[in-house]
């Protein structure tokens, strides 16, 4: 592997950026647009840019990192279809995408972050902390080979893999940029969900670009003592923040929050917990997406039964809030994210038996 970091990520780069690249190097503008377009259809080699002379795409490589993440685990879920992934990037680290089949089209789940600084307590992405960000590139890569080697077409992306995306702010923008370019995967923002443990400090940031994308907040518990119990985010922020971040979000950009919040028996599952709940989305016209919780072998939690779900829905609904309870999907393939680099990381070697 000749790939390096200090080469230029030609993947991240924007047609704009390509063009004055491709300038530098005495060539016509048009072969920007031409590699933009190959980069989205999957190409991972200097060998696939065909279109380019071969003189040039050895000067390029001298400057430049072209790499395809190499599908190291792939599991196809036997109930629902779901397709998960453990990809390994140029430097050996590996993250997860899954691709979810719903009806209105097939979903892909991406990382943001190779591991989680965020220490939540339930969630096993952040047992092992945070390697590094991911570039706007391999963000990228895990949803145009994710559906060439699936090939399940793609429609619809949530940021809801390993990662905190508010975390990655600079490289997830561009992500977006590039995901949503019409010369590239031309996905549209409204088919795309940015979920984020709550780090409000980056909320104007996000509302003054006025994407059309949807803002999940992970909530998992309406008072401090538990959502700090279980979120080490909110010590020092707090529910009464979040929310007030959450209102302005949705007066500057118009666009309705979506609240995710995994149930877990006994700790945030109670009635006057739905109750308090209901009395502060509500004024928010929010979404709130019950998540049965998932578990996690190294997590001492249990999800709440379908009884307590079944109890937290009705009253959310008698107070006029807009509530689902997600599908379980991929159970059978660990979909919950984290938990198949968790199976993976400190032995390399696992990875690649199970090719
Ligand atoms: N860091 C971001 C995005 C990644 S997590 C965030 O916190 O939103 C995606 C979602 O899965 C979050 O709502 C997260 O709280 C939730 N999650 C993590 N572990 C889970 C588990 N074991 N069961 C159910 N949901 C879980």
């Amino acid at each position: 592997m000749t790939a390096s970091n200090d080469r230029i990520d030609i993947k991240s780069l924007t047609p704009g950026e390509l063009a004055l690249l491709f300038k530098e190097l005495g060539q016509p503008s048009y072969r920007a647009g031409q590699v933009f377009s190959r980069f989205a259809a999957g190409c991972g080699s200097w060998d696939e840019l065909t279109s380019l002379p071969k003189t040039l795409r050895t000067r390029l490589d001298g400057m430049c990192r072209l790499y395809a993440p190499e599908p190291v685990r792939k599991l196809v879920s036997e109930t629902d279809g779901t397709v998960k992934f453990l990809w390994r990037l140029f430097d050996g680290n590996a993250v997860e995408t899954v691709v979810m089949r719903y009806r209105y089209g097939n979903t892909v789940c991406i990382s943001s972050q190779v591991g989680c600084a965020q220490g939540c307590a339930f969630c096993a992405s952040t047992i092992g902390g945070k390697v590094r960000d991911l570039t706007p590139s391999e963000m990228l890569d895990e949803v145009i080979f994710s559906e060439k080697v699936s090939g399940l077409p793609i429609s619809h992306i949530v940021l809801m893999g390993i990662g905190e995306p508010l975390d990655n702010f600079d490289n997830v923008m561009r992500f977006l940029e590039l995901v949503n370019h019409p010369d590239g995967r031309n996905i549209g923002m409204r088919h795309i969900s940015l979920s984020t443990c709550g780090i409000i400090e980056r909320f104007d940031d996000l509302a003054e670009r006025n994407l059309q994308l949807t803002l999940s907040v992970s909530l998992h518990a309406p008072d401090d003592e538990t959502r700090s119990r279980l979120m080490p985010a909110n010590r020092g922020r707090g529910v009464d923040a979040l929310f007030a971040a959450c209102d302005k979000y949705f007066r500057r950009t118009g666009r309705r929050i979506s609240f995710e919040y995994a149930m877990i028996d006994g700790v945030n599952d109670t009635g006057a917990q739905a109750e308090l709940l209901a009395s502060r989305v509500k004024s928010l016209g929010a979404h709130v997406n019950l998540i049965p919780l998932n578990k996690v072998e190294e997590r001492r939690f249990e999800p709440s039964s379908s009884a307590a779900i079944r109890r937290f829905t009705d009253i959310l609904k008698s107070n006029g809030v807009n509530v689902t309870v997600r599908r379980r999907l991929g159970s059978d393939v660990n979909a919950s994210c984290g938990q198949l680099r968790r199976n993976s990381v400190g032995s390399e070697n696992d990875v690649f038996r199970n090719n």
